[in-house]
């Protein structure tokens, strides 16, 4: 049997592994010598007052009881299984992929993208000014969305899946085991290529595929039922198809429509990049603690309610760079990521406010239920317009932005293809920037020294979320007309994130199997 102890300590005790079994060896009145292992499963910071506290959860073996077992996870060869066929290589259709083969179920995927490797030289392009890949991009390739990111793993929807399995598949495929423990685990964008990289590699030896460089342009539909897809111009035929294609895939939106498919328009939130210097923030969190040495580069998270919107900080990248997130040359999307250390001297998190139907009822006469994606591109195009050349993007020094002032110039920033000073303030609608405005004023109440000339705001943070839905049976988790199509992850608008995008994946390969169990009598994995 192991102990559980719960201990706080100052960030610079946390640090010291000694000074844990000390405290470990007084509490449960036992020789340090007689301890075998002391392993984290809960560690987090509470910076709310000074001085500032670790708290720890620690597991306790004592000499002769049984180590934990190491995480593993059995998947089998499916080579001559049942195929279905997976519409997107991000963590939807990959967690999608793996847990079909739990089920001996053989994935087939699709990717418009590229590999890793491959993928990574169409994104050097794009910082070095030089050109776009509209299939190899921040947005798409092996991976998905997330790949190049800070890779949080933090997630609300923990009820809709199993999120220790979901983080325990990252760990079995080279993530830190720090993810299990960290109240905001990351993993970092010099991290994430090497898991999906072991994430693809076990899929094909499981005798599962993936296609890279192949873009699904149709999906062909018989008597209710999905019957085919088309990717490079040659038909699959399937009886199941994942679309996992995430959210930046404007084209698949746009064959669903016009091929009469159901779709629904949602809510979804729309505005700036926020970039503040690193320093400026760990003084702020950390109340100047003389700790900071012991403590990760701080974050915030900040939410308000403003003229009867939700405005909040999203994706908050401690550490950080601005990345260019475009899909294509005509506009101007940016995100954040952060490498595993968060070393750069920079935060910078989305800053975003709820866009509701009501704000793009003008165009449903023209654009029907993709009016919402009408609205967030001209917001890209608008802002690709103030910076029109080599992937630059407009900026705004915040105080400037907040006043409504021209900012002369702009201080340094992470964001490598280079910034053009705009006035945001006034091109952005009204209804997004006035209430971006405010929110800000407000936050600096919270955080002192958030409002400053310090600080950058860049356009634009559009891709948070979906404005359109596929819509889900709820019980089968198929398209609520067509049987054998699952819209999964972001792009369906059921996720929100990697964790929450690979959770739906895991939903819908275990929707897939109940069925295929009914049909063919399938016995369950056993764990
Ligand atoms: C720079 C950046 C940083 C981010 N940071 C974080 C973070 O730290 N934490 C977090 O939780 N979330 C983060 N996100 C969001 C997160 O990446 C997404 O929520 C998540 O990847 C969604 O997963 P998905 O599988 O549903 O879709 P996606 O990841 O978007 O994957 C969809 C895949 O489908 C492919 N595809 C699209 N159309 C087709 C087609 N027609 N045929 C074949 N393939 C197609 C695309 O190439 C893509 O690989 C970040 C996003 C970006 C861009």
């Amino acid at each position: 049997m192991s102990h559980v102890v719960n201990i706080t300590l100052s960030p610079k005790e946390a640090a010291d592994e000694n000074k844990q079994s000390q405290l470990v060896s007084k509490m449960l009145k036992i020789k340090e010598s007689d301890i075998a292992l002391i392993r984290i499963i809960k560690k987090s910071v509470d910076a709310r007052h000074y001085p500032l506290k670790v708290n720890l959860s620690l597991e306790v073996y004592v000499d002769a009881e049984p180590l934990p077992e190491k995480i593993t996870f059995e998947y089998p060869s499916v080579a001559y299984s049942k195929p279905v066929v997976i519409i997107g290589a991000g963590p939807a259709g990959l967690y999608a992929a793996l847990r079909l083969i739990e089920f001996g179920l053989k994935p087939i995927i699709f990717e418009r993208g590229k590999d890793i490797v491959e993928r990574s030289k169409d994104i050097a392009q794009i910082h070095r000014n030089n050109s776009i890949d509209h299939n190899s991009n921040y947005a798409f390739g092996e991976g998905g969305a997330g790949t190049f990111s800070d890779g949080k793993l933090f997630t609300r929807s923990k009820k809709r899946g199993d999120y220790n399995r979901a983080l325990q598949r990252l760990v079995f495929h080279g993530a830190d085991e720090a993810i299990l423990y960290e109240a905001h685990p990351h993993i970092g964008s010099d991290k994430l290529p090497r898991i999906i990289k072991s994430m693809r590699e076990q899929i094909i030896r499981s005798g599962g595929e993936i296609h890279f460089s192949s873009r699904v342009t149709d999906i062909k539909t018989s008597n209710g039922h999905v019957s085919k897809i088309i990717a490079n111009n040659t038909s699959i035929i399937t009886d199941y198809v994942v679309l996992s294609t995430g959210h930046s895939a404007r084209d698949v939106y746009q064959m669903l429509y016009e091929q009469k498919i159901a779709l629904e328009a949602k809510a979804y939130a729309m505005g700036v990049r926020i970039e503040h210097p690193q320093e400026l923030i760990n003084k702020i969190q950390y109340h100047n603690s003389p700790d900071r040495d012991y403590l990760p580069a701080a974050s915030y998270s900040l939410v308000e309610q403003i003229n009867g919107r939700g405005v909040y900080s999203f994706c908050m990248c401690p550490g950080g760079f601005i990345v260019p997130a475009l899909t294509s040359q005509e506009e101007s999307v940016v995100n954040g990521m952060s490498p595993s250390h968060r070393g750069s001297p920079f935060a910078n998190s989305g800053f975003v406010t709820e866009i509701r139907e009501e704000d793009f009822a003008h165009l449903r006469k023209e654009y029907g239920i993709l009016a919402g994606l009408e609205l967030q591109k001209r917001l890209e195009y608008a802002a690709r317009a103030e910076a029109p050349d080599h992937y630059k993007a407009p900026a705004q020094r915040v105080s400037d932005f907040v006043f409504g002032r021209v900012s002369s110039s702009l201080p340094a920033s992470s964001f490598v293809p280079g910034l053009v000073e705009s006035r945001l303030d006034k091109w952005m609608p009204q209804f997004i920037a006035s209430r971006l405005r405010e929110a800000i004023k407000v936050f600096d109440k919270r955080m002192h020294g958030y409002l400053t000339n310090e600080a950058i705001v860049v356009g634009v943070e559009s891709r948070t979320s979906t404005p359109v839905r596929i819509p889900r049976n709820p019980e089968t988790l198929e398209h609520i007309h067509i049987q054998g199509l699952y819209p999964a992850g972001e792009g369906a608008g059921y996720a929100g994130g990697i964790i929450s995008a690979a959770l739906d994946g895991e939903r819908i390969a275990e929707a897939i199997f109940r069925k295929e169990e009914k049909r063919e009598s399938l016995t369950p994995p056993i764990y």
